[in-house]
Formats: structure tokens, sequence, C-alpha cells
């Protein structure tokens, strides 16, 4: 067989051979610092046999996947030290989630608190440092059955499976997991890893189910790696929306309406630059922008399949005895403005969109401050065009996208979803040339983008963005969708250059995807200190004295105002440090002291948040330097 390694070098093996062998053949170093490989794009334990022509690239602590493999493997050794603890405690699942894992545990009529953590840690320190081996077992259905007949959850996943397929197990000293796999090859790499906290989930989501206990951990290969993630951890605390939306006044919830979010005027004003600022760039670049309805006919929603796939998420009432539906999605009405004209492949690509407001049934538990709401202002568009032009439409997305995000520092990574294998509509041809569209447009841009097979919605590919905060935290937001359901659906059509009746290419987009969710995202990565376009104030004018000072203030706010600058003046009869303070708290970009000898200069001395600096300088060349700021989006 043959084995093509990743710099394209090939090994051939006249008989079968395990990945350890195989990276041992290459050097001895290769084989001890290799915690897994990836095998045809599959991540594999090393101890896995190949016997047929294969990819073959080996991790090791350097490669990003690899985090996946020691976490997973941390959430193994969580649970044998949990066994060992609590000998009668029972196992849900144990999946990696983004940046860490967790366990589901039944401890019986034990309870954790978060300070059983510590001592967990400390035995599952102790437990790795004896560095047992990880291996994997194949077993038969009705094997598996019988070696996991005490675990009653393991049983009810078991039973989820196929009987005649294979189920593997993975074994580390006493302690024996069902599982999938990957694992390390052994629990000496377990070194750096964290418990952090616990939460009550109930058996695979449902409250019919008994609530476990889960336990939330994170792990890396280097204490750095750690501490530098723990640290993070605690400025997200520090950052979160809702304690920040609160002080700084941006929005409110309330028990009157669960998931339906005020907002205040702080954050009234958030919104409309970041609308406007999407207004702007989208006419720049040839949108046409438009308005649907909020609510639409029962006949709407069937043409569109919503009332057949969607029903359960969506709010429905009665109009003179007719069914509505509150629009979950922008798309139908969007449909039906493209049907009000006959068109033509001369106004093609036809860009149209719309800030729209749409409404979602989310679950009570899983409303989370702005970020999982009931009603949200999505930031759709659909693009009509013929198949030729994908490419070049996709290219001039991604750039528009790359823009728009680098206006908030926010970094992104593509990734390709493709057909999935069997709930999917239209013909393998037609996905086979879309997918080839959406990546030849990243190639010809040189974008870089990772490929989820078979992940793709069933009425088409799509291209998502997932943006990283300041927080190293990911975001998915924008989404680029080819579909060729609705199209269909709504029998959409344009005239050929043959004068001939043909079916429009359509795509869906969204850059923020959520403007309320973005603004949550913000608030986070900025920390409420928000770029002086986008802050509610941007100026805070403290006049030292009101009897001397507040003449010359007054006329500096008029300035200001004059010039469409956010400003507000504090002269209450309050200490000058304490309103500066304030000013602080409130994170507002520039902080104004006036005293004598501005008054007397004709000057302002200004302080920008979170600097110590005081820079004094010309009334003009202030508001010269404000304004330019807010032009260009710093
Ligand atoms: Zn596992
Ligand atoms: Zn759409």
């Amino acid at each position: 067989m043959k084995i093509v390694l990743p710099d394209g070098s090939i090994r051939e093996y006249e008989n079968e051979k395990s990945l350890n062998e195989i990276a041992d053949d290459i050097s001895i170093s290769l084989r001890k610092k290799s915690i897994a490989a990836k095998v045809n794009g599959k991540i594999m334990d090393m101890d896995r046999v190949i016997s047929a022509d294969s990819e073959v690239a080996f991790l090791t602590e350097q490669d990003e996947e690899s985090l996946e493999v020691l976490r997973h493997s941390t959430a193994h050794l969580l649970a044998e030290t949990v066994k060992k603890l609590y000998p009668h405690a029972h196992f849900g699942v144990g999946p990696v989630i983004e940046d860490g894992f967790y366990y589901d545990i039944d401890l019986g009529e034990d309870v954790l608190t978060e300070s059983d953590l510590g001592r967990i840690e400390k035995e599952m320190k102790k437990i790795a440092s004896q560095n047992s081996r990880i291996e994997r077992e194949v077993l038969s259905y009705d094997d598996a059955l019988n070696y996991f007949h005490d675990d009653p959850y393991k049983v009810e996943l078991i039973k989820d499976l196929p009987k005649d397929e294979e189920i593997s197990i993975y074994k580390q000293s006493h302690f024996t997991d069902l599982c999938r796999g990957p694992h390390l090859p052994g629990t000496k790499w377990i070194k750096h890893f964290k418990l952090l906290s616990l939460a009550g989930a109930y058996w695979r989501g449902n409250s019919d189910n008994k609530q476990l206990t889960r336990v939330y951990g994170t792990a890396f290969f280097s204490k750095e790696e750690l501490d530098d993630h723990l640290q993070n951890l605690e400025e997200r605390k520090k950052r979160d929306h809702r304690k920040l939306g609160k002080q700084l006044d941006l929005f409110m919830l309330s028990e009157y309406g669960p998931g339906f979010p005020f907002w205040l005027p702080n954050g009234m004003i958030l919104r409309r630059e970041l609308e406007s600022f999407w207004y702007d760039v989208h006419l720049k670049e040839g949108y046409k922008l438009i308005q649907t309805p909020i609510m639409l006919n029962k006949e709407l929603w069937e043409v569109s399949g919503h009332w057949y796939n969607y029903k359960e998420n969506m709010y429905t009432s009665e109009i003179d005895e007719q069914e509505f539906a509150i629009k979950p999605m922008n798309c139908p009405g969007g449909m039906l403005v493209y049907k009000r004209d006959i068109h033509s492949y001369k106004d093609f690509p036809l860009k149209v969109g719309e800030l729209g407001l749409v409404h979602r049934h989310e679950a009570s538990g899983a409303l989370n401050g702005l970020f999982r709401v009931r009603n949200f202002t999505q930031d759709d568009a659909h693009i009509f065009m013929t198949e030729e032009m994908i490419v070049q439409e996709v290219k001039e997305l991604v750039r528009l996208f790359e823009y728009m995000y680098s206006v908030f520092n926010l970094e992104y990574n593509i990734e390709l979803s493709t057909r999935p294998e069997s709930k999917y509509i239209g013909e393998i041809a037609t996905w086979d040339r879309a997918e080839k569209a959406l990546a030849d447009a990243l190639d010809e841009i040189g974008k870089p983008y990772k490929i989820n097979p078979g992940d793709g919605a069933f009425y088409g590919p799509k291209l998502d963005f997932k943006l990283r905060d300041s927080m190293k935290r990911i975001w998915q937001c924008g989404t680029i969708q080819l579909d060729m359901n609705l199209p269909e659906r709504f029998d959409l059509s344009y005239i050929d250059s043959h004068g001939e009746k043909q079916r429009p290419v359509m795509l869906h987009r969204a850059l923020f995807g959520s403007i309320e969710r973005f603004i949550g995202i913000l608030i986070e990565h900025y920390g409420g200190a928000f770029p002086t376009w986008m802050a509610p104030v941007q100026v805070k004018v403290i006049p030292v004295n009101n009897d001397y000072h507040l003449g010359f203030s007054k006329d500096l706010v008029e300035k200001l105002q004059e010039k469409s600058i956010r400003v507000e003046m504090d002269d209450r009869d309050e200490k000058l440090g304490y309103k500066i303070r304030e000013a602080q708290t409130k994170k507002i970009p520039y902080q104004i002291v006036v005293g004598d000898k501005e008054v007397e200069s004709n000057e302002v001395t200004y302080r920008l948040y979170g600097e110590k600096e005081q820079i004094t300088v010309s009334v003009a060349e202030f508001i010269d330097l404000i304004q330019e700021e807010i032009k260009l989006k710093k």
C-alpha cells in the first residue's frame, strides 16, 4: 500500500501497518511526539492499523486539531476519576465543545458543588501521572450491550446504534468508556487542565428525563496556554454583555416579554450607527433595499415550505378567520417582491437587501441576553443571477464581508459546507457545480477555507464566516448560501438573451447575522468601550468650576453639537474627581476638563478613555480630529 505524507512524499509497504509503525518508520522522534494521525481527513488513534492506500498526516501538540483529542481524553480521565471517587456513578456523554469539554454524570444521591472540583482535579492529576495507555477495542453490538449492562445511559446509547456495526470502546487502567474516539496514546499528555464549573443537564436534553450533573473543563498542552485561557475566561465574565448592558444603559429585558429585548436610548444609538453603516455600504455596493411585512398568511408559508418544516418555531395568529404566521425568515417575502416584475438577464446580478425583523420561538431555557432572543433583525440579502455569475459575486461578497468585519477588528475563518449525504434536493451534478463555484471564488482571491463535508443545507452548499473576537471566542455570523429550493417553489424566472424563460440562481447572504446578537458580541468584544463612531456619548465636557467655566463649556458643547458630535456636559455640583470617575465607568471616549487655562487660551484639554495622558489642542483642532476619527470609523 502507498502512504502519502503531507509533503507529498510516498512510503510503500507490503503489509498493513499501524500508524505507530508508520510514524516509527519515518523517525522515532515523530512517533514519540505524535498524539494521533489524520488519515484521509479523519483523525485516528496511533494504534489504528492502515491496510489501504491513504493520505496520512501525523498530529503533534502543535496542530490545532490535537486539542480536541486532548480535551476529549481529559473528559475520559474525569470520568475515570469520578468513578474512583464515586463508584456508583453512571455516565452520559462527554463531548468536546468550543474551548473545552464536559461530561454528564449521574451521581445518584451524591451532590457535587464547585468546591469539589479542586479535589477531583488533584485526583485526576495523580491518575494521569501513572501514564496509562489508552487502548481501543471493538465489540459486537451484543457484546457491547453485555459489557455495559450496568450502565443505563450507555445501554441507551448503544441501542441507538445499528445492530450490524462494530462498536468501539476505550480502556485506560481500570476504566472503560463507550466511545467513537479518537484518543491520545496515553494519559501522560494530560497535564494542563482545569475543571471550570457545574450545571444541571437533562439526559439527552429532554426535560422529561433525569437531570444529570454536567462538569465543564478545559485542557491545553502547555501551562502558558492554559493560564492565558483562564485569564481570558475572567475577562469574559467581566465583559458579560448583560452586565455591561445594564451598566451602560444599552438594553433591558422584561419578564413581560421573555426573549424580546428592549432598546434603551444608548443602545439605540449603537443600533442606529450599525444600521446606517450597513445601509451606506450596501447602497454603494449597488444593493436595492426593501422591507417586507412581519406577518403573512398561511398560504405563503405553505409555498415556502415553512408551514410543514418549521411551524413549531413560528408564532401564528388569525386575521379575518384566516391563519397568519409572523415571519421567521425574510426570504418568502423577498420572493414575492422578485415576482412582482418580469426580470431580464440584463438586470443581473440583482441584489436586494433587507434589515428584516424576524421572530422565532426559542425554548425559555435557551434564552441568553442578546445572544439568544426570540425576535431579531437579520441583515439579509438575496442575490439573483445566472450560474456564470456565481464566482464573481461570491468574490465580491467575501471582499465586502472582509471590509465590514475589519472595521470592528474582527478576524474570521471561512468554512465551506457541502451536500448532505441523504437529505438534499436537486441533482448531484448541480451540487458539484455549485460547490466548485464557491471553492473557485475563494481560491481566486486566495482565501483559505475549511471544508465541512455533508454540512450544507438541504437546499444548497454554503460558506460560513466564523468570527474571532478580542477574547478569542468564535462566533458564527456571516453566511453565503446557494439556494436551489426557493426559486423552484416560487417559480422564479428571468428572460435570457434568446428571449427565453429561465430559472435564476439565488443566494442568501447575511453579514452580521442578527443585529441584536452582533451588538451583544460587540459589547463584549470592546468591553463596552466602543470606538468613537459608535459610542453612545462621544465626548463628556466637565467644567472644573461652575462659576467660572460654565459659559465656555456650554459654548464648546454647542460647537460640537453643530457638527453632530454626541456630547454631554456634567455641570452637577459634585467633586471633579467624582465626575471624571463616572465618565470613566461609562467608558466615554473623550473626556474634556475645562479650567482657567482652557478658557483663557480657547483650548481643549482631553483625555482618551483608558489612557493617562492629557492632550491640549485648539477647539478647532479638536473638532477636526474627532470628526476625522468618526469618518474613518477608527
Ligand atoms: Zn470518548
Ligand atoms: Zn433568504
